[in-house]
């Protein structure tokens, strides 16, 4: 038998109470939860199954419907993050040595190309460098020849600050056999969304962007051809996980009785329904000019500086997250750290090949204000004044 002097003792850390500070979170995300966001974490709990809690499953259905523009009956949440999403649409919509054409300028493609090998499916690439977007041409002329199964594509690119145009792929890929993937974590809500009219087949999102809730609950949704391809897989979805049968049966969206498959993360769903109903009361249209007013002001404010765009062409800039060019002579973590240090303010670097590079401002749902974004242009531009090597 064990006496307590065995015992290792608790960490002292855990016994003094949290200590919490508090940030304007204007990176690429997570960003600020609005109070009534917060407020329903601190809900009590349901269980999974319970009436009132399916209620609210079915109320963040309906938003999502909403904030994707889709009539998908397979429209649901993958419980985990915006990758848990990717990982989700990879395994269900790839067989062993099937084909993916990823286009990939930045690092989601490139990720997400990662996952289909893993996966034993093959990918294929276009590739642009960070910053750039693809043309139609170019993208018929890859799905002519590499006769994919499905094309992915990142709508809000948040490590090249790119929003790619999305009309006409759809008819493209349907065209050609292929059902078109579209990442829209760093986009959905802040950048106009028309799922169904874009003819995307699938669709997923993260919760922690301009939803403006915890990270942990993905949107994702399946067109009618998307689900019928994953019913007719010839072998089953290698992850049990993320078995888009078993979620859409657990999420209420085919006409069986609901059956235990995990656990939801009970409070991130109540926190995405009241994201979702923020966004709701604002309104698409409104969220998008939010964005667009707010990222116009930053733009300005930092051309106003001397400093320049990652992505020339304004029509092409993703309005949710921005990439400005570090100059020469400066080192971004030094001007990253500065705005934090007195500004309470985060901003972020690159990623991937822009590492060092290039610094990277969000502006996502409840954060996207004019006064964050004159609190950002003043944390850069004495960072950058303050921090001159
Ligand atoms: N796709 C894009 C475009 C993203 O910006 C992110 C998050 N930065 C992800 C996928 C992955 O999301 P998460 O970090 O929530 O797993």
């Amino acid at each position: 038998m064990s006496t307590s002097s065995d015992l290792s003792p608790p960490p002292p850390s855990l016994l003094r109470p949290l200590d919490f500070p508090h940030k304007v979170l204007m990176g690429p995300g997570p960003s600020n939860c609005p109070p009534r966001v917060l407020a329903a974490c601190a809900l009590p709990m349901l269980g999974h199954l319970h009436p009132e809690f399916i209620k609210i499953m079915d109320e963040v259905k309906e938003g999502l419907k909403y904030a994707f523009q889709t009539d998908n009956t397979w429209t649901f949440v993958i419980s985990g993050t915006g990758h848990a999403a990717m990982e989700a649409a990879c395994s269900n919509l790839l067989e062993q040595d099937e084909v993916a054409l990823v286009c990939q300028n930045g690092i989601w493609g490139e990720r997400f190309a990662d996952m289909v090998e893993r996966n034993g499916s093959v990918a294929q690439k276009l590739i642009r460098p960070m910053g750039e977007v693809f043309n139609l041409k170019e993208i018929e002329e890859g799905l002519q020849k590499h006769k994919p199964k499905i094309l992915f594509i990142t709508h809000g690119e948040s490590s090249g600050a790119t929003a790619q145009p999305l009309e006409g792929i759809g008819e493209l890929c349907h065209k050609n056999n292929c059902l078109l993937l579209v990442d829209s974590v760093a986009a959905l809500g802040g950048v106009p969304m028309y799922m169904d009219k874009f003819g995307i087949d699938v669709l997923y999102s993260g919760s922690q962007k301009v939803l403006s809730s915890p990270p942990g609950a993905s949107p994702i949704s399946f067109s009618n051809r998307a689900r019928e391809a994953v019913l007719n897989r010839k072998s089953r979805c290698r992850s049990y996980y993320f078995d888009a049968n078993e979620l859409a049966n657990y999420w209420g969206c085919d006409d069986k009785p609901r059956r235990y498959h995990h656990t939801a993360p009970i409070t991130s769903v109540y926190a995405l329904r009241e994201g979702l109903a923020r966004l709701a009361e604002l309104g698409l249209e409104e969220s998008w000019k939010n964005n667009k007013v707010c990222a116009e002001q930053l733009w300005e404010g930092v051309e106003k500086m001397g400093l320049e765009l990652l992505v020339p062409q304004k029509e092409l800039r993703n309005p949710c997250v921005t990439a400005i060019k570090v100059p020469d002579g400066v080192n971004w973590k030094d001007v990253s750290d500065y705005a934090m240090k007195n500004y309470r303010v985060e901003i972020s670097g690159g990623l991937g090949m822009m590492a060092g590079k290039i610094w990277r401002v969000g502006i996502m749902g409840y954060n996207a204000t004019p006064d964050n974004i004159r609190l950002v242009l003043r944390g850069l531009k004495e960072g950058v004044e303050n921090c001159k090597k």
